[in-house]
């Protein structure tokens, strides 16, 4: 194994690399970078938007490019294979997808808020005063909202279904985060798909589909993204691993967790780099989601199914299948991660027992 190709540098591809490092690989790694920036943090530019919004990874430890020697080229177009991968013509060994997701955008004139120069622009958009609507009451269409209301713009927020983040919690925050916006002025509207109308900046917030209609090849999950083992191995339509195809972050679904967020982007990285450097995999982490809003840190830790009962601890609650919100509660935040990694890590010998 000489080259291992990277297509896309954001936090899984750039994690990839120095993992892949750290195992001691020694020959060469070409990443592709569409965005033409050094790789930088997303989550700043929500929660960040009115202050120092551009964090670099490689400024937070998370990786340097010329330190971990990865060549960088552009955008990658086309993918082929005829014995090994080629990336635009260039060989590679090993080809790892890292290419993330991109924002939805199907109502005119709305904004986004994925890159870096999205939240350029929003920032130079939203002023004290001004008319802001969102569409969606998501994680990032509510974070958008905090940070516009506390700068003194007006505020609406436009939701189709019923409840607040309701493909996270199905319902069972409504409370918390409804008085949260009353607190803060802001005009939410529940089960109204936006309607239309007059503002200074629309924003649209409805969520992120995987980058991969460039890869001719791998099953898609039901959220369109690449289906792949636990160690990142990416999966046919027979559900036979492809030779020498990895996918990692936002543009995958590892061993059946959903990717999309941060930690599993990080998570992703270190599983796909020891099964490629034939190490034994790391423990899984269970999935984590952070945010922050009005004034509030918001840590979820595990997924929450759709019939689990909730119960109340403060303003965090805990569900009979261990996932934990945590609000302005960092102990037992940090508590319930560590028994949600014990009880994966026990589901993972369980299951190994039962295949050998
Ligand atoms: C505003 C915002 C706030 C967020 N807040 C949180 C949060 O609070 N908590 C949380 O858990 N997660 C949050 N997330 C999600 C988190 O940032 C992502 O899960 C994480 O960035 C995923 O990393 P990734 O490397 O998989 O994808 P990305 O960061 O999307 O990086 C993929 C890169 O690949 C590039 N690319 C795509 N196609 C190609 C190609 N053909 N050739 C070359 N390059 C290509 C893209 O341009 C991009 O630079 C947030 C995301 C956003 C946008």
């Amino acid at each position: 194994m000489q080259t291992i190709g990277i297509i896309g540098i954001g936090l899984a591809g750039l994690r990839a690399a120095a993992e892949l490092r750290a195992r001691g690989f020694t020959g060469t790694i070409v990443g592709w970078n569409a965005e033409g920036v050094p790789p930088y943090d997303r989550p700043p530019l929500s929660k960040e938007l009115f202050g120092d919004f551009h964090h670099l990874l490689a400024d937070d430890g998370l990786g340097d490019l010329d330190e971990l020697a990865v060549d960088v080229c552009g955008e990658a177009r086309t993918i082929t294979r005829d014995g090994t991968w080629f990336v635009d013509g260039t060989p590679v060994d090993v080809l790892i997808i890292a290419s993330g997701a991109r924002p939805v955008q199907s109502i005119a004139g709305a904004s986004t808020l994925y890159t870096l120069q999205d939240a350029r622009a929003l920032r130079a958009s939203i002023t004290p005063g001004s008319t802001v609507h969102v569409v969606g009451a998501g994680w990032i269409g509510m974070e958008v909202a905090s940070v516009a209301s506390a700068i003194g713009a007006s505020v609406n927020v436009w939701e189709a279904s019923q409840h607040f983040l309701d493909r996270t919690f199905h319902g069972t925050v409504d409370d918390i985060w409804g008085t949260w916006c009353e607190e803060a002025g802001v005009n939410v509207h529940l089960n109204q798909p936006y309607p239309g109308g007059n503002c200074d900046v629309l924003v649209q917030a409805t969520g992120a589909r995987p980058t991969v209609d460039f890869l001719p090849v791998g099953a898609r999950t039901a959220r369109g993204a690449l289906q792949a083992t636990s160690e990142g191995c990416v999966l046919d339509e027979e559900g036979t691993e492809i030779p020498s195809l990895y996918a990692a972050g936002d543009c995958a679904d590892l061993g059946g967790l959903p990717g999309g967020h941060w930690t599993q982007a990080l998570s992703d990285a270190g599983r796909l780099a020891a099964c490629i450097m034939g190490e034994s995999e790391p423990r899984p982490a269970p999935p984590e989601v952070f945010s922050t809003q009005f004034g509030h840190e918001i840590t979820l830790i595990g997924e929450v199914p759709q019939a689990d009962t909730g119960v109340r601890e403060g303003l965090s609650i805990r569900w009979e299948s261990g996932a934990f919100l945590g609000i302005d509660a960092p102990r037992e935040t940090s508590r319930a991660r560590k028994a949600l990694r014990k009880q994966m890590a026990a589901a993972q010998t369980t299951a190994a027992i039962h295949a050998s």
